[in-house]
């Protein structure tokens, strides 16, 4: 059986993601992580996201498997970041103050865990080299070095899919496209979760949010590049 597991957070890369895994494998598990994010309404997006991604297709029906989420709230703990404290988003270090140290590297690690238990060979993330902040965890050589290490630790073949990882945004809209259509389309702008803020009190033509935060910015701008507006 080709099973795979996707990252899910409930905002547009991961539900783009999910999207690629359930055109793609026949049996799809979900993942989710709650480390303290101030924007914690991603996860009550996600939920609503897999009761209704598999409608989108009728070859994506009955395919979505268990869902895990794990608390790791102690990633808010150790560091002082935007997106788990209330500190305005500044870019005063190499980084900006978005980057939670660590993070994906631990949401991969903890993902290869449910993959040996259920004998899922494929990893689906949704981290990308052209995403503006240029983390250092999203990087096609840290993925990569992370495959091995986890296919060793685990004495298990592990691949990390990253169908996100060398487009822009604009593109990402146009893999939705290409997917699900307008349908999918209107559904990432309905339905996922982008805005670090957490609000999704407006809808844009590119979806809720604050329409201020970076990642806003970012998915705003991406919408009109695909969109030609
Ligand atoms: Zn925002």
């Amino acid at each position: 059986m080709n099973k795979a597991l996707v990252l899910f957070s409930g905002g547009q890369d991961s539900t783009t993601c999910l999207m690629w895994a359930l055109e793609k494998f026949d049996e799809v598990y979900t993942v989710g992580f709650e480390y303290g994010q101030k924007h914690s309404i991603e996860m009550e997006c996600r939920q609503k996201i897999l009761q209704s991604i598999e409608s989108i297709k009728p070859n994506w029906q009955n395919k979505l498997k268990l869902d895990h989420i794990f608390n790791l709230d102690f990633l808010s703990n150790v560091n002082t970041t935007s997106l788990t404290h209330n500190v305005e988003i500044s870019h005063h270090d190499k980084y900006p103050n978005t980057f939670v140290p660590g993070r994906n590297l631990i949401f991969l690690n903890v993902a290869s865990t449910i993959a040996y238990k259920y004998d899922i060979e494929h990893l689906v993330t949704g981290v990308c080299e052209t995403d503006f902040s240029g983390y250092p965890d999203c990087r096609d050589n840290t993925i990569k070095a992370l495959q091995v290490t986890l296919s060793l630790g685990l004495d298990k073949k592990i691949v990390i899919d990253t169908p996100l990882m060398w487009i822009n945004k604009s593109e990402t809209w146009e893999l939705t496209n290409e997917l699900a259509g307008q349908h999918g389309i209107d559904y990432i702008i309905k339905e996922t979760h982008t805005c670090y803020n957490g609000d999704r009190s407006t809808l844009y033509t590119w979806g809720y949010g604050c329409n201020e935060c970076p990642a806003c910015e970012l998915r705003k701008k991406g919408y009109l590049d695909f969109s030609g507006i």
